[in-house]
């Protein structure tokens, strides 16, 4: 890790109770960090959101101004580990609602602790006043130190008022964007978790490759994969596992597979590639290798315990007179022998 530091992390870890100020500072750095996490479409689970907010504090105390791949640098650097979601990363519409969405949180950040810095000084001032009003207090002077106390009350009641409907308001406006978000999600072209093309833009790709197949002869392949027994890794080792497991797959995939080749995330554990210009010779062997990968890799989990887990194989090639259901549904009848056949198997059919 070398000289990585942030002091502010260890100060705060040790206490009960944070200080306004330091309040002020874990929502300055908590803002660039949300904002950072939305843009970049890395997930908010434990381990980035602590990793994130370790980094962005480093910044903030050595002051250092890097720009975003700098700042992705800087954490490939630290924890030796790549930011996935980031190599997906395309310029498209979804990044864009991504970024407006980061933005806009971050200037609802900046306002509540613009409010939270009023408020502490609104505070600091009327304790000031209240305690010189009552260092020499006479009994003539009560009525009107009395009156003083409960205008100064009523005040700070009143700051307070504003305070909670200013933050049920950012509240509002935090649900409504999460709506937003979760329907840029919906549009988007890629699967969030594995950075695969989603089903949509997979079936797609198929259809295109049909066309040109037809079109101009231009053969291709189908790889349905699909997880064993995977709900049982979620069950013995918990969703965040499988989760875990998902990537690790997309990440074999993308690390062997051309760069011409279509991975999609196609359904919660079931993988779809399309190969083109392969034929099923090839494509068999291309399955029968991933499948090997697949059995010989162990998935680091986060407690530092490790699972294996199989898939099983369906694979078939376009043929003349094909439509995008003909053809998928070859896919499917060939994943459903490897699995009726014993599963961690490819089977092909024509
Ligand atoms: P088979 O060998 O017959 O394919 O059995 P299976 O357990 O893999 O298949 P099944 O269809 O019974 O279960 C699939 C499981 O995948 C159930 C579901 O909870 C899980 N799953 C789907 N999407 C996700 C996801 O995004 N994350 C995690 N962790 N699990 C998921
Ligand atoms: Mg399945
Ligand atoms: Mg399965």
């Amino acid at each position: 890790m070398g000289k990585f530091t942030c002091e502010f992390y260890e100060t705060i870890k040790k206490k009960k109770r944070l200080s306004p100020d330091e309040i002020k500072k874990v929502m300055d750095i908590v803002r660039k960090e949300l904002s950072f996490l939305i843009k970049y479409n890395i997930p908010p689970v434990p381990k980035n959101y602590e990793r994130w907010f370790l980094l962005f504090c480093h910044l903030n105390e050595t002051g250092k101004e890097l720009t975003d791949l700098e700042i992705i640098g800087l954490y490939k650097e630290i924890f030796d580990e790549d930011v996935s979601e980031i190599t997906e990363k395309e310029k498209d519409e979804l990044s864009e609602t991504l970024s407006n969405i980061a933005e806009k949180l971050d200037v609802i950040m900046l306002n509540l602790i613009e409010n939270i810095s009023v408020h502490q000084r609104n505070i600091d001032n009327h304790t000031k006043k209240l305690s010189e009003s009552t260092k020499d207090i006479s009994l003539a002077d009560l009525t009107t130190a009395v009156n003083l106390v409960l205008k100064e009350i009523q005040e700070l009641k009143q700051q307070n008022m504003v305070l909670k409907n200013e933050v049920e308001r950012y509240h509002e406006e935090i649900k409504r964007l999460q709506k937003e978000l979760a329907h840029a999600k919906a549009e988007a072209s890629h699967d969030f978790l594995t950075g695969l093309v989603n089903r949509k833009r997979f079936e797609r790709a198929v259809e295109d490759a049909i066309k040109d197949f037809h079109k101009k002869n231009y053969p291709f392949s189908l790889i349905y994969v699909d997880i064993d027994d995977f709900k049982r890794i979620n069950d013995t080792y918990g969703h965040l596992a499988g989760d875990m497991v998902l990537k690790e797959i997309a990440s074999i995939f993308r690390f062997y597979l051309r760069a011409n080749t279509v991975v999609g995330r196609i359904g919660g554990e079931e993988f779809g590639i399309l190969l083109p210009g392969v034929e099923i010779k090839d494509a068999k062997n291309v399955a029968e290798r991933l499948r090997r990968i697949i059995e010989n890799r162990e998935v680091k989990l986060e407690d530092g315990k490790a699972v294996r887990v199989t898939a099983s194989f369906g694979v078939t090639q376009v043929k003349m007179g094909d439509t995008v259901k003909s053809f998928l549904r070859r896919a499917d009848e060939a994943l459903y022998k490897a699995k009726k056949n014993g599963k961690n198997r490819v089977e092909v059919v024509l």
